[in-house]
């Protein structure tokens, strides 16, 4: 008769209910390798080490990068490549994320209001770049990741970005997910003051005269297609629903749990 052990009784606990999860097998552990590798972050050049298997297991665009006719001639001790079109602060939150698991996106001067209206919620920006280099280097689950936690502050402080609509629109395809969030957002969330024909320069919490019109035939025809439902007092917001709706899964994947 095959021995029991603990975790085959009924009613057993799992290990990460009994440890907090705290402790994991060796095999799980994301593998690091040996080397380090410079990257150059924007027009200024800003300096970065990371692993080499943790950027190569990330990205498509970064495992082309990371080959040897790619990188640059240095003075440093590593190999080098250099990333010309992010922001250093996008790319250190997505350094992170490798390394941590986690988005560290909220900063301290991250008020609720900066008396700028929602943009004064630097956040909504800083994720929304983070959710476009994702798309730039072909990281799904960064990309999954960022919507995640865009939809979390929004929730988190009840306001909802009303100057992202060309930013998305200028970086991403209308197919992509941050692009059909943003169109929900729209649709659910919109309040008169949000549609005045103003840009950017004249008021940066709106930039709705920066938008192209498809955006705005999206989001008219994601209203129509809501029905009455986006005009309730008790709606429940699709993304509310299911997040999964702004997810990018493979068939083998599945949705998330
Ligand atoms: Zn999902």
């Amino acid at each position: 008769m095959p021995n029991r052990t603990q975790k085959d009784k009924p009613g057993a606990m799992t290990r990460d209910v009994m440890d907090g999860g705290i402790r994991k097998r060796a095999k799980e552990a994301p593998s690091l390798g040996q080397n380090i590798i410079g990257v150059l972050v924007g027009e200024n050049e800003q300096k970065f080490f990371v692993h080499e298997a943790l950027l190569k297991k990330s990205s498509v665009y970064l495992r082309n990068a990371l080959k040897e006719c790619w990188k640059l001639a240095s003075g440093f001790d590593t190999d080098v490549i250099w990333i010309r079109t992010v922001e250093p602060r996008t790319f250190e939150i997505y350094i992170k994320w490798l390394y941590f698991g986690k988005i560290f996106s909220i900063e301290d001067d991250d008020a609720e209001d900066h008396g700028g209206g929602t943009h004064g919620i630097h956040e909504f920006p800083r994720l929304c770049d983070l959710y476009i280099f994702g798309d730039y280097i072909q990281d799904v689950s960064l990309k999954n990741a960022a919507i995640d936690a865009l939809i979390a502050a929004t929730v988190e402080r009840n306001r909802y970005p009303t100057a992202l609509a060309a930013r998305t629109c200028c970086n991403t395809p209308p197919t992509s997910k941050l692009y059909q969030l943003l169109v929900d957002f729209y649709a659910w969330t919109t309040t008169p003051g949000w549609i005045d024909e103003k840009n950017a320069e004249e008021d940066p919490s709106c930039d709705v005269a920066d938008a192209p019109p498809k955006f705005w035939r999206d989001v008219l025809r994601a209203t129509w297609k809501a029905g009455g439902a986006v005009f309730k007092d008790n709606k429940t917001y699709p993304w509310a629903k299911d997040k999964c709706k702004y997810h990018e899964h493979s068939d083998a994947e599945g949705k998330c749990v």
